[in-house]
């Protein structure tokens, strides 16, 4: 679509601009209220209706007053945090979080100022702490996502995954879960362990079932116990209580489910030695689950602007996006995720990060093209 990539060439000045502005705002997850205030007053400026439905959360719109789809748009707002050399924490968009809120802020512009929503509307949600794991929830809960039918995320992709001039219409991101067990055990004399059960070797018959799991071999899944507290300050005490935490990955958020039953079954080993455990899940991102229809309206979009031998195939990767949690509280939501080549490196959450800010351009062209084809 020349027209949209005529457009979108005559704005790269200004859509640097705006990246610029907010890669010098890093704001922690809650925080980013320079960086939402930005986003507000340039989409305002440009008359984009927005409205504050968090304290950092915005939702734009463009509604064409004709009947029709309502399309969105995500683009999460946080930073990270690091520490420096002297002990401080400092705040960077080492993940391209601020690349992602400009992609979205100039497709949203874009839209508006080429007057390409001619039915239903257009919803930009910009959304604060992605990295805590918790913002897609909070806008969720907050009715950001009431209403809509399709909704679009990107994320620009490390070198080693996509190079920069390429893209995939689906990133399939695995289901994560931060778990912990808790052993309850007896404390005795270690002279008299018989009148106690111990709890250290209650965790380590757990952790040999949760060692023995199996799921379908022809995917992906793990779990891992990766740190244990037990005993207290003698040596001599049998102690009653051990905690495990662990770091739980599948491929579907059905496997998922699958796995979280196995590991209850686990815990039941305690009872050899006459003790209890019980599973408490803690931070957990959902796993992608995409339709068919809207990876297909990204691969056009793709094709259209970059050429259809640079639209690459979904792309599988081990991390996490809580973009899933929207479709999670809506299964009836349709959704699909660009995966942008950016050459980033030397990775994603890394402080040194960079990438071609080149690939913001073509972001906005597939994403503009992309949206416009539902509201045609
Ligand atoms: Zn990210």
């Amino acid at each position: 679509m020349t027209t949209i990539m005529e457009a979108v060439k005559k704005q790269e000045k200004a859509i640097l601009q705006t990246y610029d502005y907010l890669h010098s705002i890093p704001e922690w997850g809650y925080e980013e209220v320079k960086t939402s205030a930005y986003v507000e007053k340039t989409l305002q400026e440009h008359g984009i209706n927005v409205r504050r439905v968090t304290e950092t959360g915005l939702v734009a719109e463009i509604d064409s007053g004709v009947p029709g789809p309502c399309i969105g748009l995500r683009a999460d707002m946080d930073a990270l945090p690091f520490t420096n050399e002297e002990g401080e924490t400092y705040y960077c968009h080492a993940c391209g979080h601020d690349s992602h809120m400009t992609m979205g802020i100039w497709t949203l512009l874009q839209l508006k100022e080429l007057g390409l929503v001619k039915k239903g509307k257009i919803r930009g949600i910009f959304q604060p702490a992605e990295e805590r794991l918790t913002g897609a929830k909070s806008m969720i809960k907050a009715g950001a996502a009431k209403g809509m039918d399709e909704f679009y995320g990107v994320h620009i992709r490390p070198i080693q995954e996509i190079p920069y001039g390429k893209a995939a219409p689906a990133l399939w991101h695995g289901a994560s879960v931060m778990a912990e067990i808790v052993v309850h055990g007896q404390t005795a004399h270690g002279a008299r362990p018989h009148l106690g059960a111990n709890a250290i070797d209650a965790a380590a018959l757990v952790i040999a079932a949760i060692n023995s799991i199996w799921l379908n071999p022809s995917d992906t899944w793990s779990a891992k116990v990766t740190r244990i507290h037990s005993g207290g300050s003698m040596v001599n005490i049998i102690p009653n209580k051990a905690v495990l935490s662990l770091d739980v990955r599948a491929a579907r958020n059905d496997l998922m489910k699958e796995m979280v039953a196995k590991l209850e079954m686990a815990c039941k080993a305690a009872a050899a030695v006459g003790c209890s455990a019980e599973l408490k899940l803690g931070d957990a991102v959902p796993a992608a689950e995409y339709d068919q229809s809207c990876i297909d309206a990204l691969g056009a979009a793709i094709s259209h602007v970059l050429g259809q031998e640079n639209c690459v195939p979904p792309l599988v990767t081990p991390g996490s996006d809580d973009f899933h949690e929207y479709k999670v509280a809506d299964p009836a939501l349709k959704t699909a995720f660009l995966a942008l080549g950016s050459d980033a490196a030397p990775g994603l959450h890394n402080p040194a990060m960079h990438f071609k800010t080149e690939a913001m351009f073509t972001g906005v062209a597939i994403l503009t093209e992309a949206l416009a084809s539902r509201v045609r």
